[in-house]
């Protein structure tokens, strides 16, 4: 099969048009065709020569997103089940805010990291995504506002799949969204999230780079975190905080904890401290989240008094902290359900 043209950082567009003996502006020309004019085919890059098209026909695929089904939420999301080329089926969901659209991107087909509140994971892992194949859910989004004259504003990376277990392909699609010759989304409005892959969080503190980072914690300790996310045997609780601390001194940036709140499970107010005493001296916000029912899973959701104590506590002890403002709720919206819901039918 052939590679994706989307897999091409702009530097790398650049030294394939050289190695075919063409001016390195030419790279630059495909990604302009490709991110600002967005078209479909190489025979649509009338300002190359025809033998110039025919070799990227020859070399490369443009990445096809089958839109299976699609759910528009009363306030305004929209989530998106896209088939690609080996059936696999991946959700993105574009979410409109009063400052703009945010795109919600799918980094793996399912995850293997096996958080027990997810429904991405049930059915483990079955492919990581190309960086094409994540560029892809952002230009199809777009094309979709372009007819409403609106544009991406904001990615995160928080739909299925852990993307610091595809952390080469992350890098790059994050380095083709943020250049500034084609979709130019600001760094800023961009948010990667893991689970606490720490060889992957001192690499990404290393990248000179303003994307910001968000860490699903959703435990204070490390024996209770254990218990919600097996990943954290492999990464332990205090490693994962020192991870931070390092990319917090080296950034100077603001990392965001995600705290999805169990009802009796993690959402007690010594809960509450005990995180507020291990996170006070850092650089942070914590985002806390009402937990998605999965019908797969037994948890259930705290109530509303409860979330506030919970925020108040946190809020008490100098914590920055905000809960989540829940989107497209009536179309299960959260992280993996749709996708959970195909696959019951008999698909992959
Ligand atoms: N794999 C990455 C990014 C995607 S998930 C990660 O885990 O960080 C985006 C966020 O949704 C994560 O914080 C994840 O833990 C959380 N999440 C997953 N399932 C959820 C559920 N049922 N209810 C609430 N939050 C959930
Ligand atoms: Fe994977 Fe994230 Fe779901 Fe955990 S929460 S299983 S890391 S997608």
């Amino acid at each position: 099969m052939k590679p994706f043209i989307y897999d091409y950082t702009y530097d790398e567009l650049r030294e394939w048009a050289v190695a075919q003996g063409e001016p390195a502006f030419r790279g630059g020309q495909i990604f302009d065709w490709l991110y600002v004019k967005r078209v479909n085919s190489f025979e649509e890059m009338t300002n190359l020569s025809k033998p110039l098209r025919q070799k990227l026909d020859e070399q490369f695929a443009f990445v096809t997103l089958n839109e299976i089904t699609k759910f528009e939420s009363k306030d305004g999301t929209v989530k998106f089940l896209f088939g690609l080329h080996d059936d696999h089926a991946i959700e993105t969901v574009i979410m409109k805010h009063n400052y703009g659209n945010s795109i919600c991107v799918t980094t793996q087909v399912g995850c293997k990291v096996g958080c027990t509140f997810c429904a991405s994971t049930l059915g483990g892992l079955k492919r990581n995504l190309s960086a094409g194949e994540i560029v892809a859910q952002v230009v199809q989004a777009q094309k979709i506002l372009d007819d409403r004259g609106e544009r991406v504003s904001s990615i995160v990376i928080m739909g299925t799949g852990e993307p610091f277990e595809n952390y080469d392909a992350t890098m790059n699609f994050l380095r083709i969204m943020i250049h500034d010759k084609g979709l130019n989304i600001g760094q800023r409005h961009i948010t990667v999230s893991t689970s606490g892959i720490v060889p992957n969080i001192y690499r990404f503190a290393d990248e000179d780079t303003q994307i910001n980072l968000a860490i699903s914690i959703h435990a204070p300790n490390d024996a209770l975190r254990s218990k919600l996310m097996p990943v954290n045997r492999r990464f332990p609780f205090d490693d994962v905080m020192e991870a931070l601390r390092y990319y917090i001194a080296k950034t100077g940036r603001r990392i965001t904890f995600e705290y999805a709140l169990i009802g009796g499970v993690n959402d007690q107010p010594e809960h509450a401290e005990e995180l507020a005493s291990v996170i006070k001296d850092m650089l942070c916000h914590v985002n806390l989240i009402p937990v998605n029912h999965v019908p797969e899973r037994k948890y259930v959701r705290t109530s509303r008094n409860d979330i506030f104590q919970f925020q108040r506590i946190l809020a008490d002890k100098g914590i920055n902290v905000t809960i989540r403002r829940e989107q497209g709720h009536d179309i299960a919206a959260a992280c993996g359900q749709l996708r959970a819901k195909h696959m019951e039918s008999g698909a992959r």
